[in-house]
């Protein structure tokens, strides 16, 4: 039995069976996983997956949670939260990193080590796995998380450990090949430039100033990619949908690209919204959205 599978596996203690995910994920919202397991570093991480491979239980991977929405009905199999968090610096400007580290982690530890480049995942409130899955960063900016990578070491659906080059990556915007291989991402080694404490601090700060306009609170950030040549909270402001709600999810009134949740949203709710804000944005000017976030479980 698959259950008795894991739990001898990777721990008695260390698998919850039907754990509530609303709380591991930025959104708040959604059912639970058959099964939960937190990796504490790397070793566990492949570990995990190894054994899921090898009891052919389903499983998925959670960074941060800030860009999926969980499915009312939870998620099958086996669910690992990443908390794999070394960040290795090596000479000439490299760091390898695990793929749980968090941005704002990664982000002060470069600064610190006066090492620039990662700012702009500045406010993306993600693990670096996350990252190199969704190729995060700054749109306006034109900066995203693969330009930096050299290496990403990752375990395909057979458990084997490979090292992958950037351009075996097909970094686009928001786009990875980790988006349709299935493989996952265990570490990766980034190529930074040495800068000076001046130089990061007024780079984050344009950053900053920036993101002022996003609203706070639980939210998937941008639900929608920017369309070529257009802006996405654009769109839908204009198709009339600012602070649209339906029952707990709303159109942020500070940014219209911006879903949040008012407290008692559920993932239906959210879905319902952004199928309204599609569909209104393709009636009114005859535009397809393409959405952003990832859906995971049943749904
Ligand atoms: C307030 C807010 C602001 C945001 N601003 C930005 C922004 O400016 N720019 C931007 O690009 N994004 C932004 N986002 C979106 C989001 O933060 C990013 O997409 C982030 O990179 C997701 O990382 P995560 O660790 O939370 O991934 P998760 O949400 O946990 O996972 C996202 C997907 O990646 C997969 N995944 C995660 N880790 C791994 C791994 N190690 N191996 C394989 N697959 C993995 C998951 O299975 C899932 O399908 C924002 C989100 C919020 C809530």
């Amino acid at each position: 039995m698959i259950e008795e599978e894991l739990v001898k596996k990777l721990g008695f203690n260390k698998v919850k069976i039907n754990e509530p995910l609303a709380s591991h994920v930025y959104m708040k919202v959604g059912g639970p996983a058959d099964f939960y397991y937190e990796a504490t570093d790397a070793r566990e991480l492949t570990e995990a997956i190894k054994v899921a491979i090898k009891t052919s239980t389903t499983f998925v991977i959670l960074g941060n949670g800030s860009n999926v929405l969980i499915s009312d009905k939870g998620v099958r199999g086996l669910v690992i939260k990443n908390n794999a968090k070394e960040v290795k610096f090596l000479p000439h400007g490299f760091v390898e990193v695990d793929s749980g580290v968090e941005n704002a982690a990664l982000i002060t530890a470069a600064k610190n080590r006066g090492l620039t480049g990662v700012e702009r995942l500045i406010k993306v409130p993600g693990t670096v796995g996350g990252a190199v899955f969704m190729n995060a960063g700054d749109t306006v900016r034109q900066e995203f998380f693969g330009d930096l990578v050299v290496l990403v070491e990752i375990i395909d659906g057979q458990g084997n450990v490979k090292k992958l080059r950037k351009e075996d990556c097909w970094f686009g915007y928001r786009v990875s090949r980790f988006q349709t291989s299935g493989e996952i991402i265990l570490k990766v080694k980034l190529q930074l430039k040495q800068a000076t404490k001046e130089e990061i601090e007024s780079k984050a700060k344009d950053i900053l100033v920036r993101k002022v306009q996003q609203p706070p609170g639980p939210t998937l950030g941008s639900t929608f990619k920017n369309p070529p040549d257009n802006f996405a909270g654009k769109l839908i402001e204009e198709a009339g949908l600012k602070g649209k709600q339906v029952g707990g999810a709303k159109i942020s009134e500070k940014h219209a690209n911006f879903i949040i949740n008012t407290g008692c949203a559920t993932a239906s709710d959210v879905k319902a919204l952004i199928e309204l804000m599609k569909s209104e944005v393709k009636k009114k000017f005859g535009i397809n959205l393409e959405g952003e976030i990832r859906y995971l479980g049943e749904w």
